[in-house]
């Protein structure tokens, strides 16, 4: 481990916030589509995590009903939300931790920016999170003079190469082996000039790096995969030990955990943790499951905060429809399933949530206005309804979503005005007849049959593709000339 590493800042805050500029949806996509690189990437990396996927849950006779138990859970536990926050923070209370309830992303990150101004830390290290990615804890730690540490293999990579998530469990999707080679050469001093792009000889060099900070560092920072209410027992699922290390051998741990995450009884956890691991990264189960429940003398952090985040939740709650999208277990499978995300990666959403999901849960938790693209990123096939463990119905919130932005809207959009102006033609068989006429026009503007291009505002539907031309006769002119008046 060099010294260089360890006064590595915990992100560059410039490129973080180029890389975070959000670009409409649809500009963000072509700049993608763009990069055959990238599309290769992300093609293979999720072709390879959909076959697993698919091998072991056909294992299972019962997948279906998992699924129907999962919404069911879910849909139970949302709808007594309050209850079963004030029992987890009763039971976390009970057992020695301290309960922190933050509204926003500022208030939370002035909660965990304090706690470990408090243990007198400046630096930290952290179990890979989203909800501290949502909440932008490491900018925020690092404007307080604190570093994070990410410890996960794949957030490593993408913090050592000032770069953001492009998929929920692969953060480094959009990576190749040769690429991590070459960041972990520029970025990580003292790493071996021959380090070659063997994946076992690339995580040696990334757990040679990480060791000493494990040893060293004396706070963490997690997520939380689940908490259970009845006992206030929180719990991270990971594949890698980096997330065992950090909620082990610190003295201070603090959790930042969405509300939705809490389930009422250990009983749930029974389908959850046969539903999460096949659905996200193709296996049985995973590697480590790290339950921990409030302070024991002696073993384990002798600190423990949690930090209860709300930052949109209670809105979405409130929202009929739309409350469905708490039900996520950040999963990923209807990232992999997706042909949107496929041929664009994560980084066009413009949010740390990407994909079919992030499509709904980004203008749900932060407003339909400033995202009005997103929710039309989406096909509708329905491929991510039928891949989410927990059934959420993702392309009706996608339509839900539409209809908002829509409604939302201060003037009508172009395709609003061009269908009550169709309505008004077709309401009158006279104008139906004339618009017929003046269609015939557009012959004008057609080569071999076809119009690649029209004048504006027309000029909207053939930059992206092309229509066929009026034929010369209409079918009412047509009726008339063959089989008399109509
Ligand atoms: S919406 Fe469903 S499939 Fe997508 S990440 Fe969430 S739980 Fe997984």
């Amino acid at each position: 481990m060099s010294e260089v590493f360890l006064g590595m800042p915990a992100h560059a805050p410039a490129d973080v916030a180029a890389l975070h500029a959000a670009r409409p949806f649809p500009a963000a996509a072509r700049d993608a589509l763009a990069d055959p690189q990238l599309r290769r990437n992300i093609g293979a990396a999720t072709a390879t995590i959909r076959g697993k996927r698919a091998h072991v849950v056909a294992e299972l006779d019962d997948w279906e009903q998992l699924r129907l138990a999962g919404q069911a859970v879910k849909a139970a536990t949302m709808s007594r939300l309050d209850e079963h926050l004030r029992r987890l923070e009763q039971e976390v209370t009970a057992r020695g931790g301290t309960v922190h309830w933050a509204r926003d992303a500022a208030e939370a990150n002035r909660i965990v920016t304090g706690l470990v101004r408090a243990t007198g830390a400046d630096e930290v290290v952290k179990v890979k999170s989203m909800v501290t990615q949502e909440i932008g804890l490491n900018e925020a730690l690092a404007e307080a003079g604190i570093a994070a540490w990410e410890t996960d293999l794949a957030e490593l990579i993408v913090q050592l190469g000032h770069d953001t998530p492009s998929h929920i469990l692969v953060p480094a999707i959009h990576r190749n082996r040769a690429e991590i080679r070459e960041i972990f050469l520029r970025e990580m001093p003292g790493a071996d000039p021959a380090l070659t792009d063997d994946p076992r000889a690339l995580a040696m060099a990334a757990r040679a790096h990480l060791r000493r900070k494990f040893l060293t560092a004396r706070v963490a920072v997690s997520g939380a995969n689940f908490a259970v209410a009845d006992t206030g027992t929180l719990l991270v699922v990971e594949s890698e030990g980096n997330g065992r290390m950090c909620l082990t051998l610190p003295d201070t741990l603090i959790t930042v955990m969405g509300i939705e995450k809490v389930v009422p009884t250990w009983a749930d956890l029974e389908v959850f943790l046969q539903l999460l691991p096949r659905s996200s990264t193709g296996e049985r189960m995973n590697p480590y499951t790290s339950a921990w429940t409030g302070v024991v003398p002696g073993d384990g952090p002798q600190e423990f905060h949690l930090v209860l985040l709300d930052n949109g939740r209670t809105a979405v709650l409130a929202d009929e429809v739309g409350r469905e999208a708490l039900h996520c277990i950040r999963c990923s499978a209807c990232l992999n399933v997706c042909p949107v995300y496929e041929r664009t990666g994560g980084h066009a959403y413009g949010s740390v949530y990407p994909g079919p999901i992030g499509a709904v849960l980004t203008p749900l938790l932060t407003g339909t206005a400033g995202n009005p693209s997103l929710p039309y990123a989406s096909t509708l096939c329905g491929a991510c309804f039928d891949a989410c463990p927990v059934r959420i119905d993702i392309p009706s919130l996608l339509v839900h979503l539409r209809s908002r932005t829509t409604q939302e809207r201060a003037l009508p959009s172009a395709e609003a005005v061009a269908m009550a102006a169709a309505s008004w033609v077709m309401a009158s068989p006279w104008r139906f007849g004339w618009a017929g006429r003046l269609a015939r026009l557009g012959r004008l503007f057609a080569r071999r049959g076809r119009i690649r291009r029209l004048p504006p505002p027309l000029s909207a539907w053939t930059t992206a593709r092309d229509a066929p031309a009026p034929p010369p006769q209409t079918f009412r002119d047509w009726w008339r000339e063959n089989r008399g008046q109509p």
